[in-house]
Formats: structure tokens, C-alpha cells, sequence
């Protein structure tokens, strides 16, 4: 008896990894071979792509275009408008340890999130328990197993061939609702996980292709916006089961021992394409950036200790290897905190990896390879890597977005010296402001609302031309803003216009691309609250060789209106037109109890009623170079079609006009004056480097900052000696010289620094 139990057990587990292995096993083994040799999987050669190219490129275009063709597909099943409209869904097929082979169009950090799920269920042995069967369904979306944040929800899809596990399928939407604290997919008000909603950790919620009960159940109970979240799930499942389609087709046709040697082959192809680029492309060195972030939190209604305001702090460095390894690392970086804007290491890489096909990798050839030809340093216990399960993460982007974007003033400033000019790139956009809110629709559903149109930001300069306007987002490079008429569906919003702000791309001899702005009008909602989430005090992404940066960002938002009296009096009511912050005009064309005109761009919840308007405000690139050297008729050109305000033509590009009938005329030799004018201007306000550093150095010393500014150096300082000790040198500081201890005493979790430091 009992040895049948036994065998029965043992038959259970018998491991679906290859040659009799389980996946823990092929796991470690990969990546210690891969490690060992420096070629993935050990492969010093391409056996089937040197002896049959033309059929290795044939497998991987049908997988490539299959992958493609399926989120094209899946997404037709998705009613919400974020996945619909805008395209914030993906799909990646992995190998059975979970490295990818290829990836379809759109939200791309993905690959490496869903990958992160996929080895955390390894490493935790759900071969054993709860199981992984042939035409079962995982479903993944906490943060601190793989996640950029939880709304990106995972749905996770083993592929068998015969008993043997021969890959994954992932596929990931950006769902409206998480169930958290506030309503929205990136709520402002979670400072703690248990406020950032349903999260689920890598678990099995179908078998035989059928989702469980008890999970349709619970899971359409735990959020809001409940229609657009069932969707949302049958377009990740579709489209799983089109890719799992798609490969058993392959290996019918080619054979399942031609696939496996393809998968590996795929990805030590990637990494040696990663290299030639790095090689082509690069010039080894150390490439130095920052940026940072404001959090003003001190008067929000959040809970005590997490009301302060302080910033966010992201030095990189990059180093570019002799041997063509790319290396970047955030040494430096400032604690998390009680704020929805923490990280996740794979969130950070992964992001890396979307950057990067937009520039060094120009092509479709992205995969785990280039994983495997990099290295990267994430500080544990910084707001990228969280040393505390505790943290939260609903708005992941407000930072993230930052960091990265001086990545590519370091990769351009390479690009530039080896005269790739035309792939400089001054920086992407901060992709806010995030418009969120929820309540009881115009239908009288519970809802949510997300708006995306901030997947259309201004685009950085480039060194030989301007940053394009109003057109993408570094997260999704297939993004769209999206109709009026369809967010008009979904919210209950109204649009009372959409248009371009003049200058909000940053000034340069090749400008950013402009930002815009859409106002929207509370409508037909039963009850409803909304809230901004955006960057405000500070210009996030500073610009390149000269270039300004982009405008920062304000709220507007007024509150029990007139507007309703106005319209059947036919009177004036905000429309367009308000692009000028000197001269408002929503202000002066309604009366309302309260309107909010400030930098206080981040909110959290307020009842929001019909009539009430809010705008959202998308912003502008950074701009390239020295705005006196831009060519006089480009600005001439911005001028005429409203893409820069008068005075700053003058200010800041020294440009004179003549103007006739609206029309303006640049004055070349009086722009060739007032330009050298300015230049003389320069000089004499200007230091030299070495004095301004000496005179910098006391104010230092003397600890001369805002308290926002001190709370993030103490906090760099506090996880970082090396960091602490590089500040020290650059400044020619006193060894000695303390470094905020009393400002240690302000809310901070470094006080327990010693208790997470690994
Ligand atoms: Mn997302």
C-alpha cells in the first residue's frame, strides 16, 4: 500500500525540465555555465544559425511576427481604452528557465518582470507545489517578486511539448484598478504595500486552460472597475494561448530538437549583437549623471510619517568597458520611502532594456542576451531596491522615469564623440502628470479612470534636429494618447479642449518637443473624487551640451464653478488658449469657490462634482545645445505657429522681430546684436569654475539647504561611504567633515539602516 502511495508521489513529482530534470535544476545550471564560459548557455558557437542561416531567421521571424500578430489580436478583447486605445499590453515567450527569446511590440519592460515571476516560482519549487501542469494559469503582480507596479498584472502560461516544460508565455496589461487605497492604476495615497491593493504572488489561478472559480470570484470582488478588469484578463489569456499555439506549430514543423537549439542559440545571438554594438556604437569610459524628483507630501492627507516633503535622489554612472560590458550603476541613490514612488530592481533594468532598443539596439533582436552582456548596480535599501517587504509601489514612474532619462545624455555624449549624431538624444520627457480618480461612473458602475494621454509627451533634441512633439513615452514606444471620443466613453469627463503648450520643450540650438494640455469638465459621474500625480517644484531632466531643460509642471483644478449658469447665458467658459502662466485666462472666464494654480502637483483625493474642471498637463523633452545657436528663422518658424511664447524668443534664443498683421518677421542683424549682447551678459555674471566651486563649498559646509535637500543627501549618505566619500573629494571636503548627523533625526527610515544593510 504504502509503496504504491510512494510511487504515486513520485510520479507527481516527476520533474518537467529537460533530460529528467527539474527547472530549479536547468536554472542553476544555465546560469553557471553561462557565467563560466561568457557566452549564454555555454555556446562558443551558432551551430544551426552558421549552417542554416536562412532557417534560423525563419523560426525567429515567425516567432517574432507571431508574438507581434497576438498582442495585435489579444488587445481587440480589452474594452479598457489604457490597453485598447493606447497599447499598454505585451507578450514575451521565454525558455523553461525562464530567460527571453523574443518579445512582441509595446510595454516591453515587461520582458524582464515576467521573467523575474517566472524564476521566483522556480526558485520557490511550484514544481512540487502548487504545481506546474500542461495547460495551467499563473497570475503574478507584487512588486517585490518582479513588477514595475501593481497594476501591471501578469498572466503567466507554461508550454509543454509531450512531458517536458519547452517555455513560457507571459502576458501583461496595465490594468484600471488594483483595489488600493485610492482608485486609479497608480494611486496617490498608498505610502505602505497594505495601501497599494490586490496583490498576488505568482499563483496558479487555472487549470486545463479554464480560470478557477474561487479566482474569478475573489479577484473581480478585491477591485474596481471590475468589467475592464475581466477584459483585461481574457486579452492576456488569449493571447498566451496564440503564442503557446504558435510555438507547438513551430516544432511540429521543425522538431523539438531544432527549437531547443534555437532558443539557446537566439540569445547568445542577442548578447553577441549587444557587444557589436556597445563596440560600434560606445567609447569606453566612465559617463557621470543625475536627476531628481520632488515629493511634496508635508500637507497631504496622508498618514503622519509620511508627510514630508523631500526629494529623490538618482546619480548613475556608466561604464563602458574595453571588452564592450556595459555597466550601469545608481550608487548614490536615496532610501526608499513612505511614497508610492519606490522601485523595484527589475523594474529599473527592465526599463534600461526598453531605453536601450530605442537607441543602442535599434532592432527587434531584444532578448535576455543583452542581459547577459551587461552588469548592473542597484543599491539595497535605496528607493530602486527596498530592503523592507513594507514599500510601496502604486506610482512607480514619478522616479523612474527620471533615472533613466539621464542614461541617454550619458550613452548620447558617447554617441556624440563617435559621430553618431543623429542617435543624440537630449532625454525623454517626465511622463506626467498621471489624472486619476474613481468612484460611481455616468453608468453607475463603480469605477476608475487612468488617464494615458501622457503616453504622448515631447520628445528629448537630438544634435541634428528637434525633438518631436507630443508624441511618446520611454515606457512604450508604440504608445498613443488616444481619442477624445473613447476616454469620453470610459470617464466622466468631459473635454473642454486639447492643445499644444508653447515651450514646454526645453530651449536649445535643436528645441525639446512640446508638451500639451487637455481640460477636462466633471460630467454625469454619481459620486466621483479625483487627484493629480505629477512632478511640480522641479525641472526632472536637466538638458544636454547647453540645451535647457523641460518646463516643469503645476495643477490646475477648480472646484464648485459657475459654468453651468455661464453656458445657458452663453457666456465666455475655460476652453483653449490658457498656455501662458503669466496670463491665465481659465481663471478670468468662470467663477469658482476654489481654484488650485500651483506646483503642488501631486494630490491626493478630493470630491470632484459635475462642472468642477481639472486640467491635465503632459509635459515637453529637453533640448539640445546652446538656444543662442539656433538658427534665428527656426524660432521665427516656432514663433509663427505658436510653439514658443514671444518672450522667450527674445529672452532666451535673442531672436528680434517685426511684426505685421500677427505675422513676425525675425530681424537677422538685430538678433546677430542682441545675441552678442547676451553673450557679454554671460561673461560677466558668470564665475570661473574653480571660484564657484570654493564659494559652493561654504555654503556646503555650512549646510546651507532647504530641509528637502539635506533629508536626500542624508539619506545617500547614510547607505553609500562610497558615495559619501566621492561627495567629499569632488568638494576637496574635510575627511572629518559630518555629514548631516543631525539631520538623521528628521522622519527617515535610514535610522534603521543597520538592520536591513546586507
Ligand atoms: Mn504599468
Amino acid at each position: 500500500m504504502s509503496k504504491v502511495l510512494n510511487d504515486g508521489l513520485q510520479q507527481t513529482k516527476k520533474p518537467i525540465g529537460w533530460n529528467g530534470k527539474t527547472l530549479k535544476q536547468m536554472r542553476r545550471e544555465i546560469d553557471e555555465i553561462s557565467k563560466e564560459t561568457g557566452y549564454y548557455a555555454g555556446l562558443t558557437e551558432l551551430s544551426l544559425k552558421e549552417s542554416d542561416p536562412i532557417r534560423f531567421e525563419k523560426i525567429y521571424s515567425k516567432l517574432r511576427g507571431g508574438i507581434v500578430h497576438a498582442r495585435e489580436t489579444a488587445k481587440k478583447v480589452a474594452a479598457s481604452p489604457i490597453v485598447e486605445q493606447e497599447g499598454e499590453l505585451c507578450f514575451s515567450l521565454y525558455t523553461p528557465e525562464a530567460d527571453s527569446i523574443v518579445t512582441s511590440t509595446g510595454i516591453i519592460i515587461h520582458v524582464g518582470t515576467m521573467g523575474a515571476a517566472i524564476k521566483f516560482m522556480i526558485e520557490n519549487d511550484y514544481e512540487d507545489n502548487p504545481g506546474i501542469a500542461d495547460k495551467d494559469i499563473f497570475c503574478n503582480n507584487d512588486n517585490h517578486v518582479g513588477n514595475v507596479h501593481t497594476c501591471d498584472v501578469h498572466t503567466l502560461v507554461p508550454i509543454f511539448w509531450e512531458d517536458e516544460v519547452i517555455g513560457w508565455v507571459g502576458g501583461v496589461t496595465h490594468v484600471i484598478d488594483t483595489g488600493a487605497s485610492a482608485p486609479g492604476s497608480m494611486p496617490m495615497g498608498p505610502v505602505q504595500r497594505y495601501d497599494d491593493g490586490y496583490q498576488v504572488t505568482c499563483r496558479k489561478i487555472g487549470q486545463n486552460d479554464v480560470l478557477s472559480k474561487d479566482w474569478l470570484l475573489e479577484s473581480t470582488r478585491s477591485v474596481r472597475a471590475v468589467k475592464y478588469w475581466t477584459l483585461d484578463e481574457k486579452t492576456r489569456v488569449a493571447g498566451c494561448h496564440m503564442v503557446r499555439d504558435l510555438v507547438l506549430d513551430v516544432i511540429k514543423e521543425e522538431g523539438v530538437d531544432t527549437y531547443k537549439q534555437f532558443i539557446r542559440e537566439i540569445i547568445e545571438d542577442g548578447r553577441r549583437g549587444f557587444v557589436n554594438q556597445v563596440k560600434t556604437m560606445l567609447i569606453p569610459g566612465k559617463y557621470r549623471q543625475a536627476s531628481f524628483v520632488d515629493v511634496p507630501f508635508k500637507d497631504l492627507d496622508l498618514p503622519s510619517f509620511a508627510r514630508i516633503n523631500t526629494i529623490m535622489h538618482s546619480p548613475s554612472e556608466i561604464t563602458v568597458h574595453e571588452d564592450a560590458k556595459l555597466e550601469i550603476d545608481f550608487e548614490g541613490t536615496n532610501r526608499w520611502g513612505w511614497h508610492p514612488f519606490n522601485a523595484t530592481p527589475v523594474s529599473i533594468t527592465s526599463g534600461i532594456w526598453v531605453m536601450l532598443s530605442q537607441t543602442l539596439v535599434p532592432n527587434d533582436r531584444i532578448n535576455d542576451g543583452a542581459y547577459y552582456a551587461s552588469k548592473f548596480g542597484v543599491p539595497y535599501g535605496s528607493w530602486l531596491n527596498p530592503d523592507d517587504i513594507r514599500s510601496a509601489h502604486s506610482n512607480t514612474w514619478h522616479a523612474l522615469v527620471s533615472a533613466w532619462s539621464p542614461l541617454w545624455r550619458g550613452l548620447s555624449r558617447s554617441y556624440y564623440g563617435r559621430g553618431y549624431l543623429e542617435e543624440v538624444n537630449a532625454g525623454n520627457a517626465h511622463t506626467t502628470n498621471w489624472l486619476m480618480g474613481g468612484g460611481i461612473d455616468q453608468y453607475g458602475q463603480l469605477s476608475a479612470l487612468n488617464s494615458f494621454e501622457t503616453a504622448a509627451c515631447g520628445v528629448g533634441a537630438g544634435a541634428v534636429k528637434d525633438g518631436i512633439s507630443h508624441s511618446a513615452a520611454l515606457w512604450n514606444p508604440e504608445g498613443d494618447m488616444g481619442d477624445m471620443e473613447i476616454w469620453e466613453l470610459l470617464e466622466p469627463l468631459l473635454y473642454l479642449g486639447r492643445e499644444i503648450l508653447p515651450g514646454s520643450g526645453g530651449a536649445g540650438k535643436y528645441r525639446g518637443g512640446n508638451g500639451w494640455q487637455s481640460l477636462r469638465l466633471g460630467w454625469g459621474a454619481k459620486e466621483w473624487s479625483m487627484f493629480v500625480a505629477g512632478a511640480g517644484a522641479m525641472a526632472t531632466d536637466c538638458g544636454l551640451m547647453g540645451g535647457y531643460p523641460a518646463s516643469s509642471g503645476y495643477r490646475f483644478i477648480a472646484h464648485n464653478t459657475d459654468i453651468k449658469e455661464r453656458i445657458a447665458k452663453q457666456l465666455p467658459i475655460p476652453l483653449g488658449g490658457d498656455f501662458d502662466p503669466d496670463n491665465p485666462i481659465w481663471d478670468t472666464s468662470m467663477n469658482a469657490e476654489t481654484i488650485h494654480r500651483d506646483r503642488q502637483a501631486v494630490s491626493t483625493q478630493e470630491e470632484f462634482k459635475d462642472y468642477d474642471v481639472i486640467m491635465n498637463y503632459l509635459r515637453g523633452g529637453p533640448g539640445f545645445g546652446d538656444p543662442l545657436e539656433r538658427n534665428p528663422k527656426f524660432v521665427e518658424q516656432d514663433l509663427n505657429e505658436r510653439l514658443i511664447l514671444l518672450r522667450y524668443a527674445e529672452k532666451v534664443y535673442g531672436c528680434a522681430f517685426t511684426e505685421e498683421n500677427g505675422v513676425y518677421t525675425v530681424d537677422i542683424r538685430a538678433t546677430k546684436e542682441r545675441r552678442k549682447q547676451i553673450r557679454k551678459e554671460r561673461l560677466e555674471r558668470s564665475d570661473p569654475t574653480k571660484e564657484w566651486m570654493e564659494s559652493e563649498k561654504v555654503t556646503i559646509m555650512n549646510k546651507e539647504a532647504s530641509l528637502q535637500v539635506k533629508h536626500m543627501y542624508a539619506e545617500s549618505f547614510a547607505l553609500s561611504e562610497k558615495f559619501t566619500n566621492d561627495f567629499k573629494d569632488f568638494w576637496n571636503m574635510p575627511k572629518d567633515w559630518m555629514v548631516y548627523e543631525d539631520e538623521l533625526n528628521v522622519p527617515m527610515l535610514g535610522s534603521h539602516i543597520n538592520r536591513f544593510k546586507q
